[in-house]
Protein backbone atom coordinates (compact mmCIF):
# COMPACT_ATOMS: atom_id res chain seq x y z
CA UNK A 1 0.00 0.00 0.00
CA UNK A 2 1.31 3.57 -0.74
CA UNK A 3 1.86 5.89 1.93
CA UNK A 4 0.49 8.78 1.87
CA UNK A 5 1.80 11.46 3.23
CA UNK A 6 5.20 11.36 1.48
CA UNK A 7 8.92 11.72 2.68
CA UNK A 8 8.82 13.36 6.30
CA UNK A 9 9.22 16.84 6.21
CA UNK A 10 9.52 18.83 9.62
CA UNK A 11 6.75 22.01 9.80
CA UNK A 12 7.21 25.41 11.72
CA UNK A 13 3.79 25.22 13.16
CA UNK A 14 1.30 27.07 11.22
CA UNK A 15 -2.13 25.93 11.81
CA UNK A 16 -2.87 27.71 8.11
CA UNK A 17 -0.16 25.34 6.93
CA UNK A 18 -1.25 22.36 8.80
CA UNK A 19 -4.77 22.68 7.54
CA UNK A 20 -3.14 22.47 3.82
CA UNK A 21 -1.44 19.16 4.37
CA UNK A 22 -4.52 17.54 5.58
CA UNK A 23 -6.00 19.07 2.56
CA UNK A 24 -3.31 17.24 0.34
CA UNK A 25 -3.24 14.27 2.41
CA UNK A 26 -7.22 13.73 1.58
CA UNK A 27 -5.95 14.43 -2.03
CA UNK A 28 -3.56 11.76 -1.80
CA UNK A 29 -5.54 9.46 -0.36
CA UNK A 30 -8.63 10.09 -3.01
CA UNK A 31 -5.79 9.45 -5.32
CA UNK A 32 -4.91 6.04 -3.67
CA UNK A 33 -8.29 4.89 -4.47
CA UNK A 34 -8.74 6.09 -7.96
CA UNK A 35 -5.67 3.91 -8.68
CA UNK A 36 -7.13 1.01 -7.22
CA UNK A 37 -10.51 1.89 -8.45
CA UNK A 38 -9.26 1.64 -11.90
CA UNK A 39 -10.13 5.49 -12.42
CA UNK A 40 -7.17 6.59 -14.46
CA UNK A 41 -7.36 6.78 -18.08
CA UNK A 42 -4.78 7.06 -21.06
CA UNK A 43 -5.00 9.24 -23.84
CA UNK A 44 -3.11 9.38 -27.15
CA UNK A 45 -1.48 12.51 -28.71
CA UNK A 46 -0.52 11.37 -31.94
CA UNK A 47 3.23 12.58 -33.79
CA UNK A 48 3.62 13.87 -37.23
CA UNK A 49 6.92 13.59 -39.35
CA UNK A 50 6.59 16.91 -40.39
CA UNK A 51 7.79 16.09 -44.10
CA UNK A 52 5.78 13.58 -44.48
CA UNK A 53 2.78 13.81 -42.66
CA UNK A 54 3.60 9.95 -41.58
CA UNK A 55 2.09 9.37 -38.15
CA UNK A 56 4.81 7.66 -36.81
CA UNK A 57 3.62 7.47 -33.11
CA UNK A 58 2.01 8.31 -29.49
CA UNK A 59 2.49 9.88 -26.32
CA UNK A 60 0.71 8.36 -23.63
CA UNK A 61 -1.35 11.24 -21.26
CA UNK A 62 -3.15 10.46 -18.34
CA UNK A 63 -6.68 12.09 -17.65
CA UNK A 64 -8.74 10.96 -14.55
CA UNK A 65 -12.10 9.90 -14.78
CA UNK A 66 -13.25 12.06 -11.53
CA UNK A 67 -16.33 10.28 -10.61
CA UNK A 68 -17.92 13.34 -9.72
CA UNK A 69 -15.52 15.77 -11.27
CA UNK A 70 -15.72 14.59 -14.31
CA UNK A 71 -12.40 14.29 -16.84
CA UNK A 72 -9.91 15.54 -15.19
CA UNK A 73 -6.12 16.64 -16.88
CA UNK A 74 -3.23 16.06 -15.03
CA UNK A 75 -2.57 19.87 -13.96
CA UNK A 76 -5.94 19.22 -11.23
CA UNK A 77 -3.58 16.48 -9.96
CA UNK A 78 -0.17 15.44 -10.88
CA UNK A 79 1.71 18.20 -8.64
CA UNK A 80 0.11 16.77 -5.83
CA UNK A 81 2.24 13.58 -6.09
CA UNK A 82 5.21 14.21 -6.73
CA UNK A 83 7.55 13.22 -3.75
CA UNK A 84 4.90 10.79 -2.38
CA UNK A 85 5.30 7.07 -3.04
CA UNK A 86 1.82 7.38 -5.26
CA UNK A 87 4.15 8.90 -7.69
CA UNK A 88 5.57 5.87 -8.17
CA UNK A 89 2.47 3.83 -8.17
CA UNK A 90 1.06 6.03 -10.91
CA UNK A 91 3.90 5.67 -12.89
CA UNK A 92 3.38 2.17 -12.64
CA UNK A 93 0.38 1.98 -13.95
CA UNK A 94 1.17 3.89 -16.96
CA UNK A 95 4.08 1.63 -17.83
CA UNK A 96 1.43 -1.28 -17.26
CA UNK A 97 -1.11 0.19 -19.38
CA UNK A 98 1.03 1.45 -21.33
CA UNK A 99 2.85 -1.73 -22.63
CA UNK A 100 -0.03 -3.71 -22.77
CA UNK A 101 -1.07 -1.24 -25.86
CA UNK A 102 1.53 -1.42 -27.51
CA UNK A 103 1.41 -5.00 -27.32
CA UNK A 104 -1.61 -4.49 -28.68
CA UNK A 105 -0.85 -2.44 -31.86
CA UNK A 106 1.96 -4.76 -32.73
CA UNK A 107 -0.65 -7.72 -32.43
CA UNK A 108 -2.29 -5.76 -35.40
CA UNK A 109 0.60 -5.33 -37.26
CA UNK A 110 1.58 -1.42 -36.29
CA UNK A 111 4.38 -0.40 -35.62
CA UNK A 112 3.60 2.67 -33.84
CA UNK A 113 6.15 4.06 -31.30
CA UNK A 114 4.63 4.92 -28.08
CA UNK A 115 5.84 7.10 -25.30
CA UNK A 116 5.13 7.93 -21.40
CA UNK A 117 5.96 10.34 -18.81
CA UNK A 118 7.97 9.28 -16.09
CA UNK A 119 9.47 11.57 -13.28
CA UNK A 120 13.33 11.62 -12.80
CA UNK A 121 12.54 11.02 -9.36
CA UNK A 122 10.50 7.32 -10.31
CA UNK A 123 13.84 6.37 -12.54
CA UNK A 124 16.03 6.98 -9.74
CA UNK A 125 14.06 4.40 -7.55
CA UNK A 126 16.16 1.67 -6.51
CA UNK A 127 14.28 -1.35 -8.21
CA UNK A 128 13.12 1.02 -11.05
CA UNK A 129 15.05 -1.08 -13.67
CA UNK A 130 14.31 -4.78 -12.20
CA UNK A 131 10.28 -3.46 -12.11
CA UNK A 132 10.26 -2.56 -16.05
CA UNK A 133 12.21 -5.40 -16.47
CA UNK A 134 9.63 -7.61 -15.02
CA UNK A 135 6.77 -6.26 -16.88
CA UNK A 136 8.22 -6.56 -20.45
CA UNK A 137 8.67 -10.12 -19.36
CA UNK A 138 4.83 -10.74 -19.66
CA UNK A 139 5.20 -9.55 -22.98
CA UNK A 140 6.77 -12.62 -25.25
CA UNK A 141 8.42 -11.33 -28.52
CA UNK A 142 7.36 -7.64 -27.67
CA UNK A 143 9.44 -4.93 -29.77
CA UNK A 144 10.52 -2.18 -26.78
CA UNK A 145 12.11 -0.73 -29.17
CA UNK A 146 8.95 1.27 -30.31
CA UNK A 147 8.58 2.05 -26.07
CA UNK A 148 9.89 5.94 -25.02
CA UNK A 149 10.09 7.26 -21.90
CA UNK A 150 10.03 10.56 -21.45
CA UNK A 151 12.23 12.32 -18.42
CA UNK A 152 9.88 14.47 -16.50
CA UNK A 153 12.46 17.07 -14.26
CA UNK A 154 10.86 16.79 -10.70
CA UNK A 155 12.46 19.32 -8.54
CA UNK A 156 13.91 16.61 -6.40
CA UNK A 157 16.88 16.34 -9.27
CA UNK A 158 18.29 13.32 -8.11
CA UNK A 159 21.44 11.73 -8.73
CA UNK A 160 22.20 12.33 -12.61
CA UNK A 161 24.52 9.31 -13.00
CA UNK A 162 22.05 7.00 -11.46
CA UNK A 163 19.21 8.06 -13.94
CA UNK A 164 21.79 8.39 -17.05
CA UNK A 165 22.11 4.37 -16.07
CA UNK A 166 18.80 3.60 -16.11
CA UNK A 167 19.06 5.40 -19.34
CA UNK A 168 21.86 3.35 -20.50
CA UNK A 169 20.45 -0.13 -19.11
CA UNK A 170 16.66 0.49 -20.67
CA UNK A 171 18.98 0.79 -23.92
CA UNK A 172 21.21 -1.85 -23.81
CA UNK A 173 18.88 -4.07 -22.58
CA UNK A 174 15.55 -3.22 -24.62
CA UNK A 175 16.13 -0.61 -26.78
CA UNK A 176 14.08 1.37 -25.09
CA UNK A 177 14.14 5.29 -26.26
CA UNK A 178 14.39 8.72 -23.70
CA UNK A 179 13.62 11.80 -24.52
CA UNK A 180 14.01 15.06 -22.27
CA UNK A 181 10.84 16.64 -22.18
CA UNK A 182 9.75 20.19 -21.19
CA UNK A 183 13.46 21.25 -22.45
CA UNK A 184 14.20 24.61 -21.76
CA UNK A 185 11.93 25.35 -19.21
CA UNK A 186 11.80 24.61 -15.18
CA UNK A 187 14.28 22.27 -13.42
CA UNK A 188 15.68 20.94 -16.64
CA UNK A 189 19.04 22.08 -17.59
CA UNK A 190 21.45 22.01 -20.43
CA UNK A 191 23.61 19.69 -17.86
CA UNK A 192 21.06 16.96 -18.53
CA UNK A 193 21.79 17.02 -22.60
CA UNK A 194 25.77 16.80 -21.95
CA UNK A 195 25.15 14.30 -19.24
CA UNK A 196 21.98 11.70 -20.00
CA UNK A 197 22.47 9.12 -23.15
CA UNK A 198 18.77 10.93 -24.37
CA UNK A 199 17.99 9.84 -27.99
CA UNK A 200 15.08 13.08 -28.21
CA UNK A 201 15.17 16.62 -27.02
CA UNK A 202 11.39 17.85 -26.46
CA UNK A 203 11.23 22.14 -27.42
CA UNK A 204 8.50 22.91 -24.42
CA UNK A 205 5.21 24.10 -25.84
CA UNK A 206 5.07 27.49 -24.38
CA UNK A 207 7.96 28.11 -26.47
CA UNK A 208 6.94 26.49 -29.86
CA UNK A 209 3.06 28.05 -29.00
CA UNK A 210 4.34 31.84 -29.11
CA UNK A 211 7.17 31.19 -31.29
CA UNK A 212 5.10 33.05 -34.52
CA UNK A 213 4.04 35.96 -32.77
CA UNK A 214 7.23 36.36 -30.17
CA UNK A 215 10.34 36.78 -31.39
CA UNK A 216 12.29 35.58 -28.24
CA UNK A 217 10.27 32.60 -28.52
CA UNK A 218 11.91 32.15 -31.85
CA UNK A 219 15.10 32.52 -30.86
CA UNK A 220 14.69 29.99 -28.19
CA UNK A 221 13.24 27.16 -30.56
CA UNK A 222 16.18 27.87 -32.78
CA UNK A 223 18.73 27.38 -30.35
CA UNK A 224 17.21 24.22 -28.85
CA UNK A 225 16.62 22.74 -32.30
CA UNK A 226 20.72 23.74 -32.70
CA UNK A 227 21.82 22.20 -29.39
CA UNK A 228 20.30 19.17 -30.11
CA UNK A 229 21.42 18.81 -33.77
CA UNK A 230 24.95 19.52 -32.58
CA UNK A 231 24.33 16.82 -30.30
CA UNK A 232 23.39 14.62 -32.86
CA UNK A 233 19.73 13.96 -30.68
CA UNK A 234 16.70 13.84 -32.69
CA UNK A 235 14.39 16.93 -31.63
CA UNK A 236 10.53 16.94 -31.38
CA UNK A 237 8.35 20.12 -31.14
CA UNK A 238 5.24 20.09 -28.72
CA UNK A 239 2.70 22.35 -28.71
CA UNK A 240 2.27 22.77 -32.85
CA UNK A 241 -1.13 24.39 -33.26
CA UNK A 242 -0.81 25.68 -36.61
CA UNK A 243 0.11 24.38 -39.96
CA UNK A 244 2.42 27.57 -39.91
CA UNK A 245 4.18 26.11 -36.70
CA UNK A 246 4.91 23.43 -38.43
CA UNK A 247 6.25 24.91 -41.23
CA UNK A 248 8.72 27.38 -39.91
CA UNK A 249 9.70 24.36 -37.44
CA UNK A 250 10.50 22.08 -40.88
CA UNK A 251 12.81 25.32 -42.20
CA UNK A 252 14.16 25.17 -38.76
CA UNK A 253 15.57 21.65 -39.24
CA UNK A 254 12.66 20.20 -36.87
CA UNK A 255 11.32 17.29 -38.90
CA UNK A 256 9.11 15.61 -35.82
CA UNK A 257 5.68 17.47 -34.40
CA UNK A 258 2.75 16.86 -32.33
CA UNK A 259 0.23 19.58 -31.45
CA UNK A 260 -3.39 20.88 -31.73
CA UNK A 261 -2.84 21.34 -35.51
CA UNK A 262 -2.58 17.80 -36.32
CA UNK A 263 -4.73 16.24 -32.98
CA UNK A 264 -5.65 16.56 -29.67
CA UNK A 265 -5.00 13.67 -26.83
CA UNK A 266 -7.68 11.22 -27.96
CA UNK A 267 -8.73 8.24 -25.89
CA UNK A 268 -8.42 5.12 -27.58
CA UNK A 269 -11.64 4.58 -29.62
CA UNK A 270 -11.74 8.24 -30.83
CA UNK A 271 -7.85 8.07 -32.03
CA UNK A 272 -8.22 4.30 -34.14
CA UNK A 273 -11.03 6.69 -35.73
CA UNK A 274 -8.68 9.06 -36.22
CA UNK A 275 -5.89 7.32 -37.58
CA UNK A 276 -8.34 5.27 -39.91
CA UNK A 277 -9.72 8.32 -41.88
CA UNK A 278 -5.92 10.56 -41.45
CA UNK A 279 -4.67 11.12 -45.04
CA UNK A 280 -1.06 13.03 -43.98
CA UNK A 281 -0.89 14.65 -47.54
CA UNK A 282 -4.65 16.00 -47.46
CA UNK A 283 -4.47 16.94 -43.60
CA UNK A 284 -0.75 18.29 -43.01
CA UNK A 285 1.21 18.59 -45.65
CA UNK A 286 -0.93 20.30 -48.86
CA UNK A 287 -2.42 22.81 -46.87
CA UNK A 288 1.12 23.78 -45.97
CA UNK A 289 2.38 23.79 -49.79
CA UNK A 290 4.30 20.60 -48.44
CA UNK A 291 2.89 18.09 -50.37
CA UNK A 292 4.21 20.39 -53.71
CA UNK A 293 7.95 20.23 -51.87
CA UNK A 294 7.02 16.90 -51.19
CA UNK A 295 6.26 15.49 -54.57
CA UNK A 296 9.30 18.13 -56.41
CA UNK A 297 11.91 16.65 -54.11
CA UNK A 298 11.18 13.20 -55.19
P1 LIG B 1 3.94 17.15 -21.35
O1 LIG B 1 4.50 15.80 -21.15
O2 LIG B 1 4.86 18.22 -21.79
O3 LIG B 1 2.75 16.93 -22.37
C1 LIG B 1 2.36 17.86 -23.35
C2 LIG B 1 1.14 18.64 -22.90
O4 LIG B 1 0.87 19.63 -23.87
C3 LIG B 1 -0.14 17.81 -22.79
O5 LIG B 1 -0.92 18.36 -21.75
C4 LIG B 1 -0.80 18.07 -24.14
O6 LIG B 1 -2.19 17.88 -24.12
C5 LIG B 1 -0.45 19.51 -24.34
N1 LIG B 1 -0.45 19.90 -25.74
C6 LIG B 1 -0.07 19.17 -26.79
N2 LIG B 1 -0.17 19.86 -27.94
C7 LIG B 1 -0.63 21.08 -27.59
C8 LIG B 1 -0.95 22.27 -28.35
O7 LIG B 1 -0.81 22.33 -29.57
N3 LIG B 1 -1.38 23.34 -27.64
C9 LIG B 1 -1.51 23.32 -26.28
N4 LIG B 1 -1.97 24.42 -25.67
N5 LIG B 1 -1.24 22.21 -25.55
C10 LIG B 1 -0.80 21.13 -26.20
P2 LIG B 1 -1.60 17.45 -20.66
O8 LIG B 1 -2.10 16.19 -21.28
O9 LIG B 1 -2.56 18.31 -19.92
O10 LIG B 1 -0.39 17.08 -19.73
C11 LIG B 1 0.29 18.08 -19.00
C12 LIG B 1 1.51 17.54 -18.34
O11 LIG B 1 1.16 16.59 -17.33
C13 LIG B 1 2.45 16.79 -19.25
O12 LIG B 1 3.22 17.69 -20.01
C14 LIG B 1 3.25 16.00 -18.26
O13 LIG B 1 4.23 16.81 -17.68
C15 LIG B 1 2.20 15.67 -17.22
N6 LIG B 1 1.71 14.31 -17.48
C16 LIG B 1 0.83 13.88 -18.39
N7 LIG B 1 0.66 12.54 -18.33
C17 LIG B 1 1.48 12.11 -17.33
C18 LIG B 1 1.78 10.83 -16.77
O14 LIG B 1 1.27 9.79 -17.20
N8 LIG B 1 2.68 10.81 -15.75
C19 LIG B 1 3.27 11.94 -15.27
N9 LIG B 1 4.14 11.84 -14.26
N10 LIG B 1 3.02 13.15 -15.78
C20 LIG B 1 2.15 13.24 -16.79
MG1 LIG C 1 5.67 14.53 -22.24
MG1 LIG D 1 6.56 18.52 -22.63
MG1 LIG E 1 4.74 19.84 -19.78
Amino acid sequence: KAKLDGKSTVFAYDPGEEVQITERNQQLREIATAISEDQFVLFYQPKVTLSTGHIFGFEALIRWQHPKRGLLSPDKFIDQLYDTELEVSLGQWVIRQALKQLAAWQQDGHNYQLSINLTAYHLSTADFFDWLKYQIQHYHGLDTSRFQIEILESNRLSDLSLISNVVEFCKSEFGITTALDDFGTGYSSLTHIRVLPVDVVKVDQTFVRRMLSEPEDCKIVEGVIALAQSFNIQVIAEGVESIAHGEVLLAMGCNQAQGYALAKPLPIDQLMKFLSSYQPFRQWCSQSGLLKNHKQAR
